[in-house]
């Protein structure tokens, strides 16, 4: 006897659950499609059984389209005897444009193909920042692809290869961007577009760019490389809007609520005045984020380049440290200084890392000094793991042991620069 399930026989009562309440529901949504698309009857059905069984009913495979190694995950169902339309179901990803920002006639198009070669269930966006089409089958994920293509889109990064960037709206929007990450965003794809879809690392590279230490895009946490904006003049102060803010909140709470909580206590109240100790300031933008017609970030504006953030693999979850503390990042020649640094890591990381090693696993692994020698980088002493507690590097181990009477050297790296100049500005 088959173990098929009929449409009729399958009920969700987990996840009708999920549709009371004033909120919106992906299962109201997904009923309403399983009118069209059979399939999402289906796809209904093994949900709820995986909240009946707390198993995920999901296995995966590799499915490349021709002239890349990535971009689609093939999925496919253990309870396809339940549920036959899951024998494939597979999902596409889709390189996003940076920020997120669409036009109405692009969505409408994206809707069509997914409509045409797949469930018509489009997620925007995934954990990776790309647009998901989900619930195509073999031949569909070709079909959809072609068209894609020919209509000027493109297939994001999947296994041991550059990820798809995601970056913060930036200057499209906000006024506390330090830099152009949108710009920046398309630039790093545009060079190196074939390390996006051909896998060549020990494993996946993911950029995500904020334009400050709000850090929208979730860089510190989600990105092997985040890149955040700062600035390295001070903090520029409107007086006359300051008083406006006394005025309006009282003086109260401006000490409790901007100079009290500032992480170092780099801010003092006088004369109705802020007066900031900018040596002090560690940008970290509370302040301008309480005060913003008040305070606002410097004119001297750049990135600061973190290192090793990722989810947990080899040693656990991991948040980023800081690798290049300050770089302009303004023109076209700065992007390439920058491209330049991403090809030296690529290099010694592709060279000598594991198989599924993320690059931040590689750098506990050799060392910070190892890292840095093998990528031709000065090490700094703003190179720390946890500001201000416990640095990376302690530079009297770091240098070699010395002959008694023999003069202490500076550690042997080279920067590797080909013109001189200094990486870190
Ligand atoms: S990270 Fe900063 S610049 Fe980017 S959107 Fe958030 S607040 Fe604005
Ligand atoms: S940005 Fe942060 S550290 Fe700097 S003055 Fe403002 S609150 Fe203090």
């Amino acid at each position: 006897m088959s173990d098929t399930k009929e449409p009729e026989e399958i009920q969700t009562p987990l996840l009708d659950e999920l549709e009371k309440g004033p909120w919106p529901s992906f299962v109201t949504d997904l009923k309403d499609l399983s009118e069209k698309k059979p399939a999402v009857k289906q796809l209904l059905g093994q949900l709820e059984e995986s909240y009946e069984t707390r198993t995920d009913h999901w296995l995966g495979t590799v499915i490349n389209l021709d002239g890349y190694g990535g971009g689609v995950i093939g999925r496919y169902s253990d309870v396809v005897d339940k549920f036959p339309a899951m024998a494939r179901f597979n999902t596409i990803r889709i390189l996003e444009p940076s920020a997120w920002v669409y036009s109405t006639a692009a969505l409408r198009e994206l809707c069509d193909i997914s409509e045409k070669h797949s469930a018509g269930i489009l997620q925007f966006h995934g954990m990776t920042g790309d647009i998901l089409m989900l619930g195509s089958d073999n031949e569909q994920t070709f079909e959809a692809g072609e068209e894609l293509m020919e209509k000027g889109w493109d297939l994001g990064g999947s296994g041991a290869a550059m990820r798809t960037l995601a970056c913060c709206v930036g200057p499209a929007r906000c006024e506390m961007s330090c830099f152009d990450t949108l710009g920046l965003t398309k630039y790093i794809t545009d060079t190196f577009i074939s390390e996006l879809h051909r896998p060549e690392f020990p494993y996946k590279y993911k950029f995500k760019l904020s334009g400050c230490a709000n850090d929208c895009a979730c860089s510190m946490q989600r990105s092997d490389m985040p890149i955040i904006g700062t600035w390295r003049d001070g903090i520029q102060v409107d007086q006359e809007e300051v008083a406006r803010f006394i005025d309006e909140r009282g003086e109260r709470s401006v000490m409790n609520t901007v100079i009290a909580r500032c992480p170092t206590q780099c801010m003092t109240l006088k004369d109705r005045k802020i007066i900031i100790d900018d040596d002090n300031c560690v940008h970290c933008m509370h302040c301008i984020n309480v005060m913003h017609r008040a305070l606002s970030i410097g004119r001297d504006r750049g990135v600061t380049i973190l290192i090793g953030g990722k989810r947990s693999l080899k040693i656990g979850d991991t948040m980023s440290s800081v690798l290049v503390p300050f770089m302009k990042m303004e023109s076209e020649e700065d992007w390439e200084r920058l491209t330049d640094l991403v090809r030296r890591i690529w290099d010694f990381w592709g060279e000598h890392g594991m198989e599924h090693e993320r690059v931040g696993e590689f750098i506990d692994r050799v060392g910070l000094g190892t890292f840095l020698d093998g990528i031709g980088l000065e090490p700094d002493p703003q190179m720390v793991n946890q500001p201000r507690s416990n640095p990376y590097i302690k530079f009297e181990e770091y240098t070699r042991p010395r002959m008694a009477g023999e003069e202490k050297k500076a550690p042997s790296v080279l920067n590797k620069e080909p013109d001189g100049e200094e990486t870190i500005s």
